[in-house]
């Protein structure tokens, strides 16, 4: 009983801290676990303590907001986290009635948001609250502007849906002011419960309506009824909604959507799975939370919490310093995680995170996952140092912009060794065998400094490193062979294996294939390099600055001396002629066959560049299942469009 108390006041806090103040101090996965834990305490005692977060759906209503009374309750979702729970549930609804059908839907990770129409017209919102009543936020729902203010049925209606930020508003939100915002569902929370709707404007929500409360006169016979009645109405449904009537339907749509949504402009935290025949529902009915028609099945989590211990520098081979984060050990997305990027020091200050405190991290989609920022400051918890000297050199470093820089170019062993590695790495010049850790032993016995000094040595001086004389040198001949096979070199690689500053491989395939031959590149004019589709100002002059600096050009004149042959064009990669060649490809709406990453990177290996939006430059829309917006602009443009099958036939 004791231990059950701490747990429900435990509970209690942090749904107070989430729901509330909008300021959760744990994540929302170690809030789950402590909460299933209540759960299947209860379950097993049969005691249920009245305080206990089990008996209500929210939390309280703060003060400053008109109560908003439901005319409908806002029900909770049961929730599972495998498989065999789904289809226990599945199985039990099949066995009561066998010719059921059912949804799959995004679980939109933002805050519900009901809002009622009459003649037309939109005349209020409220959030969710205790799910009895809630706040009105008609004011700041009316901000939305995905949200209609006028409808073409006349008869009262009832919506809900959820208020959400979409990662790219959220990121643009960021870059242009100091209030930093961690994570979108905080944001939107924090917008739409926000007293002044100017505050909510600034932030730009968006509303994804999901399901219908009441619609006078009407009758939906499905859930795809009310979906397709809402989408007539003007409301955004979002991208995503199927129906299917077998379990590995169900169960491929989930794995789908598992992968999909680390692509997706919002965050997504689940599938809701739901019966489909509307008159059915009632009977299955209500628990007191959740109706038991509909299960929510959640994903991992994206985003965990941890104790920020310690912060190191690494100095890359531009010299640039970045902040890696040593946080305790933590499981986040099927992998524990002991580092992370804080990006920069700039990043560092906006976040303003501490050593010893609490802090949010997210996966991402590069190797390491990034703090977002600070979710609990913690007693005795003190300032991240701004590093004065080099780490690797001792060199006084430059603050240039949100970075610091070491200038000790040539002598920052940090640094030369990096830009070595980069050049002698798979995505430049492919030295089989010249490892990491392989360079930091060429550049302790040597002190080589720059890209062609690796070319200057032999069998015989590899012979010298520790572990190479072994087998009569073989190892040693075997470098030495690579060195030489690694001469020839497709053009984009080759422009990689250069180091230039934020030029990465899709930056050098891009640069590879705008300009003809590597002097075309070289003598290019900045306007001609800013054509390029995403590369900006910064890079821009980065790869200006580098064919400008005279040290630069002597390296490169030493690697074609040495026999370095660039390969141009067809040649450079794989080859094979399809339509996508050279195109600007855009891709919307849901791919069943393939995902998004690897749609992706197949169009990127045809030699097509796959941007995100679509404009005059676009030359093909490849539109999946439920495209939107994308899909009407293109054909406003007159871009060729193909869908899913066309691509597959294209690309077999
Ligand atoms: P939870 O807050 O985890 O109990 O989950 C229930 C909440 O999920 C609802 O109150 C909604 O805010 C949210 N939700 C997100 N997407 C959907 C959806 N497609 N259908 C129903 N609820 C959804
Ligand atoms: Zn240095």
């Amino acid at each position: 009983m004791n231990e059950m108390q701490k747990l429900v006041d435990e509970i209690n806090k942090h749904c107070y801290n989430y729901y509330v103040l909008d300021n959760p101090t744990i994540s929302d996965k170690e809030f789950d676990a402590l909460y299933d834990r209540l759960v299947q305490m209860e379950r097993e005692t049969g005691i249920v303590l009245p305080t206990s977060p089990t008996q209500r759906v929210g939390g309280e209503i703060l003060d400053g907001f008109e109560k908003y009374p439901h005319e409908y309750r806002l029900y909770s979702l049961d929730k599972c986290q495998t498989k065999e729970e789904l289809l226990k549930w599945f199985n039990d609804i099949k066995a009561q009635f066998p010719a059921a059908t059912f949804t799959t839907e995004h679980k939109f990770d933002g805050l519900s948001l009901v809002a009622m129409y009459e003649n037309g017209q939109f005349v209020s919102a409220g959030t969710r609250g205790n799910g009895l009543v809630g706040e009105n936020v008609s004011a700041q729902a009316k901000t939305i502007k995905s949200l209609p203010l006028q409808i073409d049925f006349k008869g009262k209606l009832i919506v809900q849906g959820e208020a959400m930020i979409t990662l790219s508003n959220l990121k643009k939100f960021n870059e242009n002011t100091t209030e930093q915002l961690k994570n979108a569902r905080n944001a939107a929370a924090g917008a739409l419960r926000n007293l002044d709707p100017k505050k909510t404007a600034e932030r730009n929500l968006d509303f994804f309506a999901y399901t219908i409360h009441f619609a006078e006169g009407k009758n939906f016979a499905t859930q795809a009824e009310m979906i397709e009645f809402l989408k007539q109405n003007g409301f955004n449904t979002g991208t995503y909604f199927k129906v299917n009537s077998t379990i590995n339907q169900i169960f491929d749509e989930i794995d789908f959507l598992d992968t999909a949504r680390h692509h997706e402009n919002i965050l997504l935290d689940g599938v809701v799975v739901r019966l489909n025949e509307v008159d059915k529902r009632d009977e299955f009915g209500f628990t007191a939370k959740f109706p038991k028609w509909a299960m929510a099945y959640k994903f991992d989590a994206e985003e965990v919490s941890s104790i920020l211990k310690d912060v190191v520098w690494q100095v890359g081979r531009t010299g640039k310093l970045t902040p890696i984060a040593i946080i305790e050990p933590v499981e986040l997305a099927g992998a524990t995680i002991e580092r992370a990027t804080l990006n920069n020091f700039g990043d560092i200050q906006k976040k303003s995170v501490k050593i010893g405190s609490r802090v949010f991290v997210r996966r991402s989609n590069e190797v390491i996952p990034e703090i977002l920022g600070l979710a609990e400051e913690l007693p005795n918890s003190k300032e991240i140092p701004q590093p004065s000297i080099c780490p690797s050199c001792g060199a006084t470093l430059q603050e240039i912009g949100a970075n610091l820089f070491c200038p000790n170019h040539d002598d920052c062993p940090e640094q030369v060794i990096d830009r070595l590695a980069n050049f002698a790495g798979k995505h430049g010049m492919d030295i089989d065998g010249l490892s990491f850790s392989t360079i930091e032993k060429i550049y302790n016995a040597w002190g080589i400094k720059k890209l062609h000094e690796l070319y200057e040595l032999t069998g015989q001086e590899f012979m010298m490193l520790e572990g190479f004389d072994v087998k009569k040198g073989k190892r040693a001949k075997n470098l030495e062979k690579a060195l030489e096979d690694s001469k020839t070199v497709a053009f984009d690689k080759f422009i990689y294996a250069l180091g230039i500053g934020d030029v990465g491989v899709k930056t050098a395939k891009d640069l590879a294939k705008k300009f003809a031959t590597l002097s075309d590149l070289m003598n290019a004019p900045l306007e001609s390099i800013l054509e390029i589709n995403g590369i900006g100002d910064v890079v821009a002059n980065n790869i200006f600055e580098y064919f400008r600096n005279a040290d630069n050009i002597f390296q490169i004149n030493k690697l074609l001396e040495y026999g370095v042959k660039i390969v141009y064009g067809e040649k450079a990669t794989e080859f094979r002629e399809t339509i996508f060649n050279g195109k600007t490809v855009v891709l919307t709406g849901t791919l069943q066959a393939l995902g998004r990453t690897q749609a992706t990177a197949i169009l990127e290996a045809l030699g097509a560049s796959v941007v995100n939006t679509v404009s005059k430059k676009t030359d093909i829309l490849i539109a999946g299942e439920n495209a939107g917006s994308k899909l009407d602009k293109a054909r406003a443009l007159g871009i060729t469009i193909i869908d899913e099958q066309r691509f597959q036939d294209e690309i077999k």
